[in-house]
């Protein structure tokens, strides 16, 4: 049995819950949120923090001193965070539901989270030069495998 299977979220050590993270990029994209509707569209503008190659943020020790909007993810506040792609691990498992086949803590790699087009490797375009985010939506974050 593996931690995240044996243990509640709560109980998890900071090493362990940093490690559910895939490293996916897709909570790094900006999202748009109908005022009148609620309704999520991600877009494919990233956050000028993400290498879009590697998918991890450029400066994550220090990214609040750069980004004051990025949000940290706890336990206490991952249900509140429904902008959270369903993929992500932090979703899932405060669903109840388990790790995907692709995630990198059973495969241990990223190789089959990009395979799979989970991630935001390639696709995505540095949130500096968008001159209309409502042009770039996209449906690909949606995706959800396992
Ligand atoms: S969406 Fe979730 S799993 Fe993916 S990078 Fe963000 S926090 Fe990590
Ligand atoms: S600062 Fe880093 S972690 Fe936060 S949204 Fe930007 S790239 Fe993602």
């Amino acid at each position: 049995m593996s931690f995240w299977i044996e243990k509640k979220l709560h109980e998890l050590t900071t090493v362990q819950w940093e490690s559910l993270c895939d490293g996916c990029g897709k909570c790094c994209l900006n999202k748009l949120i109908d005022d009148e509707t609620e309704e999520l569209y991600y877009t494919d503008a990233a956050c000028h923090l993400l290498d879009d190659e590697s998918c991890n943020c450029r400066r994550y020790p220090e990214r609040f001193k750069y980004v004051p909007a990025c949000t940290a993810i706890t336990v206490d506040n991952v249900a509140e965070l429904t902008w959270l792609p369903d993929s992500c691990a932090y979703k899932r498992l405060n669903e109840g539901r388990t790790l995907p086949s692709w995630h990198p803590l059973i495969t241990g790699s990223k190789d089959a989270m990009h395979a799979a087009g989970i991630s935001v490797k390639g696709k995505t375009i540095n949130e500096k030069r968008v001159r209309d985010v409502f042009d770039h939506i996209v449906l690909w974050p949606l995706k959800d495998i396992d």
